[in-house]
């Protein structure tokens, strides 16, 4: 392993996942729903593989019908008009968008500022670029992770070459706001800097509302924005993903993507085109199950005993554990499967300033109800 990767090793996903599976855990580590999608779209997926939609190589920048339904979703969600043909590229997942993005942006030795804890991938693909990760870390209080605009603004120097957003923000479930946005957005115009934001989550929003940071003024022609299937509509083993941007940033990440994985799979494109199209009622509901699942997890983890960061968006829920009288969130993970068969994440993974995430521990309720009922009957056995 080279330099630039041998601090990454394995990724905590795997790690605690492999973990569950030997303990028999329920995993409530990895962000992935442990139901399916809509029948209608898997159906759809089903419908192109046999009518020979997209088994051979589809066009690099994606399908038409995909591409289109990105554009269509940027325009009537957000009023960000983008030419599908120019403007719009299909990737492998947000992790491809976010790996191409920053191989084709970054030159070695730029900086890279990115808010911390950050989702596992940024560090290691800002390293394979080359460039420095400079981390401006969220923090916790009353309840809440805050952003510290002044910190942001002095992380910036003549070397920063990017922003690296997350909104909402993987592990806290902080959704940054207008303001917050607005704030960004004016530092990355007087520094002329790009933005690569990162809004996967973008639709699980259960507390005020998801603003693309694209729609600011000047950030439009600054920004590459990233989407995913897999968390909008339940399909994280389909990998698709999307870049919507200018056209010159747009070419630059596909000349990236070209390299890396070239298309990807063919018919589930034309699938995700039509999940694209699902009417406002599916997005409520999914939302609506989830908000329902927070609270349900949250309250359970705070009647365990857990310091609860509530989250406003995301799958995901971000505890302390030190009111349990530990303090070390990977050895409390560790050994969390023997004591009471769940699994969860250490938030000090996301971190540069372990120290920082030491106390922390993410659980994911994306699960069933009963499942999450269950989690929370055994972590009331810890105290
Ligand atoms: N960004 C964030 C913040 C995520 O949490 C995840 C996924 N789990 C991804 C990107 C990757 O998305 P995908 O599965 O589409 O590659
Ligand atoms: N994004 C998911 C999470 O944060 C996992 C994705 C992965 O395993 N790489 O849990």
């Amino acid at each position: 392993l080279n330099r630039r990767l041998a601090e990454f090793g394995t990724t905590i996903f795997a790690e605690m996942s492999a973990l569950a599976l030997r303990t028999g855990s329920i995993n409530l580590g990895q962000g992935f729903p442990d139901t399916d999608g809509p029948d209608e779209i898997r159906e759809a997926a089903v419908r192109a593989l046999r009518d020979g939609r997209g088994n051979q190589y589809p066009p690099g920048p994606g399908v038409p019908e995909l591409r289109t339904a990105i554009a269509d979703h940027q325009r009537t969600r957000y009023g960000l008009v983008h030419d599908p043909d120019t403007e719009v590229l299909v990737t492998a997942g947000a992790t491809e968008a976010i790996a191409a993005s920053l191989l084709a942006l970054v030159e070695p030795g730029d900086e890279v500022v990115a808010l911390e804890p950050y989702y596992d991938s940024y560090a290691a693909c800002i390293a394979m670029a080359g460039g420095r990760r400079v981390p401006v870390t969220l923090r916790p209080r009353d309840g809440a992770y805050h952003l510290d605009l002044d910190e942001l603004r002095d992380a910036v120097t003549d070397r920063t070459r990017l922003i690296l957003l997350n909104t909402p923000h993987n592990p806290t479930g902080t959704v940054l706001s207008r303001e917050e946005l607005a704030a960004i957005a004016r530092l990355a115009v007087e520094r002329d800097l790009l933005v690569v934001t990162d809004e996967v989550y973008e639709h699980l929003v259960f507390d005020g509302e998801h603003t693309p940071i694209a729609t600011f003024p000047g950030m439009r022609e600054r920004t590459v924005t990233i989407g995913s299937a897999g968390k909008t509509f339940s399909f994280t083993g389909w990998k698709v993903g999307w870049v919507t941007a200018a056209p010159e940033l747009v070419a630059a990440v596909r000349s990236a993507k070209q390299f890396l994985t070239y298309v990807s799979a063919g018919p589930f494109q034309y699938a995700v085109a039509e999940a694209l199209r699902l009417p406002q009622t599916y997005f409520d509901g999914l939302r609506d199950d989830l908000r329902a699942k927070r609270d349900l997890l949250s309250a359970g983890l705070a009647d365990a005993g857990f310091a609860v960061y509530r989250p406003s968006g995301t799958y995901f829920v971000t505890t302390d554990i030190r009111p349990l009288g530990e303090d070390d969130g990977f050895a409390f993970c560790r050994a969390l499967p023997e004591r009471c068969g769940v699994v969860a994440i250490p938030n000090a993974v996301f971190y540069d300033h372990r120290d920082q995430g030491a106390p922390f521990v993410r659980f994911a309720f994306c699960k069933r109800e009963n499942v999450l009922q269950e989690a929370v009957t055994r972590l009331k056995g810890l105290a």
